[in-house]
């Protein structure tokens, strides 16, 4: 599976699976990953795709290990079996409810439930 193909498996994933949001980051740095992924519950993560036999360019190395560094971990997944076993790792995440943003200024509160999927939808 090529990386264009790859990146179409996870972005319906990430949606359909986690109710989740992938944003493509502009290459405004050189080495940051390539996405930005938002699911319910807070998280977020930073991505990088790679196909099965997809390496790490070096200034992705050094980005990757400056945010280690600060304690923010970027996910590199290769290949289809690095993108379902993410997906799944996700599914299976403990995660908190309730609030969901929280704005300094108290009226841009958002409140929403975790979005819940069936069994069968996890299966997909
Ligand atoms: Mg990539």
């Amino acid at each position: 599976m090529n990386e264009a193909q790859l990146e179409v498996l996870f972005r319906r994933r990430v949606r359909g699976v986690l109710g989740g949001i992938v944003i493509q980051l502009a290459p405004t740095v050189a080495g940051i990953p390539d996405r930005l992924v938002i699911l319910p519950g807070g998280r977020m993560y930073l991505v990088e795709l790679k196909t099965e036999t997809g390496r790490l360019r070096p200034a992705q190395v050094a980005w990757i290990a400056r945010a280690a560094e600060r304690g923010t971990y970027v996910a590199v997944l290769h290949g289809v079996a690095g993108v379902l076993g993410w997906v799944t790792d996700r599914v299976n995440e403990t995660t908190p409810e309730g609030v969901h943003a929280v704005s300094t200024r108290g009226k841009d509160r958002v409140t929403r439930k975790p979005r819940v999927l069936p069994e069968q939808e996890l299966d997909a």
